[in-house]
């Protein structure tokens, strides 16, 4: 191995951190359970509304916090959120099923993303509160409120590509939602049909980490709430999406270290650090360093309800005031949809080594009883180092393969494409077949979204944990209702 390892050790905060010393307890999951397994902690997603709801707080301000449900497909983080103060985010029929069979209330559920017939339907008939993407579907539900005689649906207006006149700030393109240059037309065809449809707000959603394009959504959003106002509407929400972030990683230094390294690696000045030498996003083009760096922040001194906190606490960049100022002057709810960040220390996924060999080139390769799309870190560009955990009565660590280690991790398909990551992970000592892996953090995005079931291998297992007395007890995920399990109080 060339230079000390470069680890990219996780942040692990409680309860999260504790489960992660009981090796024993995990051993004996994947033991009944197999590999892979992913596991969830539902008293961590109360706390981190909790953590929410005291930005909202500490800036007076009224609303909701809607957990973006497409980040996990858990029913124990779902009902568990149910017994809180928050509401949810559906993005397809299926997650409107669940929510409300979960114990979420109309008043309680907001319908966003692209939507087909039965999804528009059951969203219309439960009056659910619809965030509309675009004249097109304003059209269309329009036509289907009348069409069955249903009451009138409260709507949010989602908008995109907002600009500041005289700031070079402009948000990004984006697929959904209405331009804000469109915003007149749109307005029109709300007063149109204004008997089915009501205004509750306007929205946006972007997929950025730059505050300064946020603050421009945002007072864009106040520019359009004026406008619906002036139309004679009483909209009183504002929903500024999610995106908030999560930090995964313990130390800023190492994230700063790797990601040097890695531009050293690109440009031939050291040995490579993933295999192939990909360059997530950079290469060397005769010597100089090109590309950009296609990788998640993965460590984030700003994120989640400090990333909100700090939003709100930034001058509009025309208004020249505070953004939280504004809509608390406006009496206006804020209405906030974060995924990943509701779910930031909420559950883990381990796999078990199943071989350990040398490739023809000597390195380490270490196969693992999972495979990439059971735990998506790579394909959403999250770098972080698993933690190693020994099966009880191992050998102790002396001798050949005690020290760190530079491996690479191999997935279970007979595909060669299928590398848990394409980076050298570092870990402290060489796995043997029997140890587990454990990738925390992994609840938003990582657990489920990209599963498959491919090779008719079965789709990982998912359970729920929670601690009663000394000891954790555990259950799966279908099973858990938060009544029966300790941990769960009403708001
Ligand atoms: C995906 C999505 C979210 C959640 O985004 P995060 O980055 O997970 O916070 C919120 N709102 C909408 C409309 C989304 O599509």
């Amino acid at each position: 191995m060339d230079g000390a390892p470069l680890y990219l050790e996780p942040r692990l905060e409680q309860p999260l951190a504790s489960l992660l010393e009981s090796a024993a307890f995990l051993h004996t999951l994947v033991d009944a359970l197999g590999s892979p397994l992913h596991v969830v902690l539902p008293e961590r997603i109360a706390e981190n509304v909790e953590r929410f709801r005291s930005v909202y707080r500490r800036h007076s301000l009224a609303g909701q916090v809607f957990f973006a449900h497409k980040a996990n497909r858990s029913s124990a983080l779902v009902r568990r959120l149910a017994m809180t103060d928050a509401a949810i985010d559906v993005a397809s029929l299926g997650e409107l099923q669940h929510a409300l069979g979960a114990g979420f209330g109309p008043e309680r559920i907001v319908a966003t993303g692209p939507k087909d017939p039965e999804f528009q339907w059951l969203a219309a008939r439960c009056r659910v509160t619809v965030s509309i993407d675009g004249p097109e579907e304003l059209e269309s539900l329009a036509a289907l409120v009348r069409a069955h005689g249903l009451p009138p649906v409260p709507v949010l207006l989602r908008l995109s590509e907002f600009e500041t006149s005289g700031v070079t700030v402009r948000s990004r393109q984006s697929r959904f939602g209405s331009s804000m240059r469109s915003l007149p037309r749109l307005l029109d065809a709300v007063a149109r049909h204004r008997d089915v449809l009501g205004p509750a707000g306007v929205a946006y959603h972007l997929d950025t980490t730059s505050l300064d394009e946020k603050a421009t959504a945002l007072e864009g959003c106040l520019r359009a709430m004026d406008a619906l106002r002036r139309r004679g509407f009483t909209p009183r929400a504002v929903d500024i999406g999610g995106g908030f972030g999560v930090n995964y990683l313990a130390h800023e230094a190492e994230w700063d270290r790797y990601t040097t390294e890695l531009t050293h690696a690109v440009l031939g000045r050291r040995p490579p650090l993933t295999r192939g030498g990909h360059g997530y996003g950079l290469r060397a083009e005769g010597g100089t360093l090109r590309g950009a760096l296609s990788l998640y922040p993965a460590h984030r001194p700003v994120a989640g309800p400090g990333y909100l906190d700090a939003l709100l606490s930034r001058p509009a960049p025309a208004l020249n005031r505070p953004l939280g100022t504004l809509l608390l002057e406006n009496l206006y709810d804020l209405y906030t949809e974060p995924g990943r960040a509701l779910l930031d220390q909420c559950g883990l996924s381990l796999a078990k080594v199943l071989e350990v060999r040398r490739t023809d080139r000597g390195d380490p390769l270490v196969r693992l009883a999972m495979t990439a799309d059971d735990v998506s870190l790579e394909e959403h560009g999250v770098l972080m180092d698993p933690v190693l955990l020994a099966r009880e009565g191992a050998p102790s660590e002396t001798g050949e393969g005690s020290g760190p280690v530079g491996v690479h991790l191999a997935g279970s398909l007979c595909l060669e494409a299928d590398l848990i990551t394409r980076r050298t992970v570092f870990l402290p000592r060489m796995p043997r077949p029997g140890d587990l892996l454990c990738f925390a953090n992994t609840a938003g995005y990582c657990m489920d979204f990209q599963a498959t079931q491919a090779q008719r291998r079965p789709a990982a297992r998912k359970v729920a944990v929670h601690r009663e007395g000394g000891s954790w007890r555990w259950c799966l995920d279908e099973r858990y209702w938060p009544i029966t399990h300790p941990g769960g109080h009403e708001a």
